[in-house]
């Protein structure tokens, strides 16, 4: 089972001083900087995910990378532009949630096919065209009634004529990349028609798309209704899915991929969750900037707050939580300051007892990763993108060891 991480140009700056939060003057964005798997000894993970939306934007919306940044991109090839080691494979896909509100995807057969094959990507998936709508039940409805909307099958057949195209195109001009065929549905029958329909256009390795909102059963519910038709030279992905406690079940149906964003974005989009530790997760210690939290910077300009007082706690804040971390500070006098902290923030939520259990138990004492012992407790503390990103890249970590864990044990069985 291999896990592939989505690109999204998350990379974090070497430079940048934890004490200071100084950076170099010459730092170079992207260049410059870290991707998890140069940060890391071992990359955390198989293989990345890239989107052509990511990269160009699609659909009125901008990408994440630069004019500049695409230039080389396509000058140096994905491999090269993102530096990956020789056995990381790279995936690349339409990134179809960039234009899920449109009624058709905004791009061609050509156009993608020419992206994965002049960019160098391991393997590239269909055009699809999400659905948005899970409904089991339509699978049941009474004779001579169809509950699927329009919307739902019109989707559906877009999908799957543009991996038909794909298809064609790929043979027709011996494309080297393995094409991918990416299926959409709304129910276990429905994904395992379009299932059928991409096997038999002579897709070898088939992903399962619109996954990423349904629960675990419900995931294995589609699995288990296509699983009687995979062929033994079939292979499935699924996109967006980690669900490490159900690996062993997903394998048995014939799945030997997954890609997912969750460990990173949990480090800094979650209320809670943030950090990994070895049998639970924490949750992060908000320290907001003075100078970048707008919620602070309102409260300073409406006079409600007084600017020198937020910046005296900030930093007091900032000086006990390393003392602490160097056991020169008392746990229950630092969870009082950052108690008084937030207040000051305006914060509506108490994490105070949170907090209490995270500088307990210390979890990033425990961890070995290059992240959590380069930053020590600066890996809890949520406060801006250089300490909220390694936090996720330290979440990365623990899941990929967690499914190498997994995978050794499947190996033995
Ligand atoms: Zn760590």
């Amino acid at each position: 089972m291999k896990f592939y991480f989505p690109d999204s140009q998350d990379l974090v700056d070497p430079s940048f001083d934890f004490a200071t939060e100084k950076r170099s003057e010459t730092r170079i964005r992207q260049r410059d900087d870290l991707y998890a798997h140069e940060l890391f000894r071992k990359p955390p993970y198989d293989g990345m995910l890239v989107s052509k939306a990511i990269v160009e934007g699609s659909g009125g919306s901008t990408g994440r990378y630069t004019l500049g940044q695409q230039r080389r991109f396509f000058i140096e090839g994905v491999r090269e532009f993102m530096r990956l080691p020789d056995h990381l494979e790279v995936m690349g896909d339409c990134g179809a949630f960039t234009y899920v509100k449109e009624p058709e995807p905004p791009v061609t057969v050509e156009e993608v096919s020419m992206f994965y094959e002049e960019c160098g990507f391991d393997y590239g998936a269909s055009i699809d065209h999400v659905i948005l709508d899970y409904r089991p039940e339509w699978d049941h409805c009474l004779p001579g009634i169809d509950a699927v909307p329009d919307d739902c099958r019109q989707r559906q057949e877009i999908t799957i004529e543009l991996a038909r195209e794909f298809m064609r195109h790929h043979r027709k001009q011996r494309l080297s990349f393995e094409p991918l065929g990416v299926v959409q549905g709304w129910s276990p029958k429905s994904y395992s028609y379009a299932f059928s329909a991409l096997q038999k256009m002579g897709f070898k390795y088939i992903a399962l798309g619109g996954l990423v909102p349904l629960k675990s059963n419900e995931i294995l519910q589609v699995l288990e209704t296509i699983s009687p038709k995979v062929r033994p030279t079939t292979r499935l992905h699924l996109f967006g899915v980690t669900r490490l406690d159900h690996v062993k079940r997903f394998a048995g149906h014939g799945v030997v991929s997954f890609d997912s964003t969750s460990p990173l974005r949990q480090a800094f989009k979650e209320d809670k969750d943030n950090y990994y530790g070895r049998n639970r997760t924490y949750v992060a210690i908000r320290v907001p900037q003075v100078d970048v939290n707008v919620k602070l910077k309102n409260r300073i300009l409406s006079g409600e707050v007084k600017q020198s007082e937020a910046f005296r706690l900030e930093r007091e804040c900032l000086d006990a939580l390393g003392k602490f971390d160097r056991r020169r500070f008392q746990r229950k006098a630092l969870v009082q300051l950052l108690m008084e902290y937030q207040e000051l923030c305006g914060a509506t939520r108490n994490y105070a007892a949170a907090y209490d259990e995270l500088l307990t138990d210390r979890p990033w004492k425990d961890c070995k990763c290059t992240v959590c012992k380069e930053l020590s407790i600066n890996v809890v503390v949520f406060r801006g993108a250089e300490r909220n990103r390694r936090r996720g890249f330290h979440n990365v970590y623990v899941t990929f060891n967690k499914l190498k864990r997994i995978r050794r044990k499947l190996t033995v069985a």
